[in-house]
């Protein structure tokens, strides 16, 4: 185990923060927690070091305890903070080099490795340039670069991708998952389900200070839903097809909406070349086809009610 949480709680205030939440991490894992904003993702992210101290529960990280190991601790991990924390009058080099010796880094391994993490994220051209003359897209992968010159074991990012451009999400989304393939062990938080499920291989999700589910993106879709829905655009149907549908092998409904068929079929039951097959037979013919899989909002919905971003 890389991180194991047992029970934290954080309040503020009248606030209930985190609420006696508990999570293992294992090493090579890109970790996700999911939730909407005010969910707790950033507290509890916080606690792992040591920025909020905790009101009760305990964190251990590498299999020791956190509160007496910290400084050893520290050095194996790399934080991507939700808030930007890049010096504006440094040099986009200069910055990868402070953070470096604040790492303990020194010498020729210092400027290799500052050279390897401006490279990683491609920002070695803009070396010599200011953060301030930088786009959020930029500063953000200045802040990665920083995160990861020491060749962290455990890397922490929440939110990276928040308020930045469409080429630079793809470049840390590509990022995280070339870090991970490298060996370090990932902690993603956001409240984007498409990143989350495309990257993570164990999803955590919470809301109201509170795990509300977790597992990998199959089981929590594994949770919800029963069914599957399938959507077939037909050139033109009779009541004879929509009866011989309805009395297929699974088939629950068929709704028919000007040409427009939706199927729901019990899961687990491989009708849809029968369907197919059944459609085409009648003389009809299928003009598209849309199959609607269950996505992590889905399961947000159902386990709570709301979307991921009311
Ligand atoms: P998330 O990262 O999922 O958006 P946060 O951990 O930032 O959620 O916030 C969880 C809850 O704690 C929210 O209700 C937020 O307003 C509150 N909160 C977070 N930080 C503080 C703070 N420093 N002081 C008071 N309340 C806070």
């Amino acid at each position: 185990m890389v991180l194991e949480i047992k029970n934290i709680v954080k309040r503020y205030n009248d606030v209930l923060a985190v609420d006696n939440v508990s999570l293992s991490i294992r090493e090579g894992e890109i970790y996700g927690l999911l939730g909407p904003n005010g969910a707790g993702k950033s507290t509890t992210i916080n606690t792992i070091l040591g920025l909020t101290k905790i009101d009760s529960g305990s964190i251990n990280v590498f299999g020791k305890d956190f509160g007496s190991n910290e400084m050893e601790i520290k050095k194996e991990i790399g934080i991507v903070p939700q808030d930007i924390a890049v010096f504006e009058d440094l040099s986009a080099y200069e910055n990868v080099v402070f953070f470096g010796k604040l790492y303990g880094l020194k010498g020729s391994l210092l400027t290799e490795r500052a050279k390897e993490a401006l490279e990683f994220t491609g920002i070695w051209e803009k070396r010599e340039s200011y953060p301030k003359k930088f786009s959020g897209g930029m500063k953000r992968r200045l802040n990665i670069a920083c995160a990861i010159v020491h060749q962290p074991k455990l890397i922490i990012m929440d939110e990276p991708t928040v308020g930045i451009d469409p080429q630079s999400r793809n470049h840390i989304l590509e990022s995280v998952k070339e870090l991970n393939r490298k060996g370090s062990t990932i902690i993603y938080t956001s409240h984007y389900m498409e990143e989350v499920e495309e990257l993570c291989t164990y999803i955590t999700i919470m809301d109201n200070g509170r795990i509300i589910a977790g597992g990998t993106k199959d089981e929590l879709k594994e949770m919800v839903s029963s069914d599957e829905k399938v959507e077939i655009k037909v050139s033109d149907v009779n009541y004879t097809l929509t009866e011989s549908l309805k009395k297929m092998d699974g088939v629950k409904e068929v709704v028919l909406e000007k040409n427009m068929l939706s199927i729901v079929s019990a899961r687990n039951i491989s009708n849809l070349g029968k369907v197919i097959d059944t459609i085409t037979e009648s003389g009809s013919e299928i003009l598209s086809l849309n199959i609607e899989r269950p996505t992590l909002e889905t399961v947000f919905l159902t386990l709570t009610g709301r979307t991921l971003r009311d």
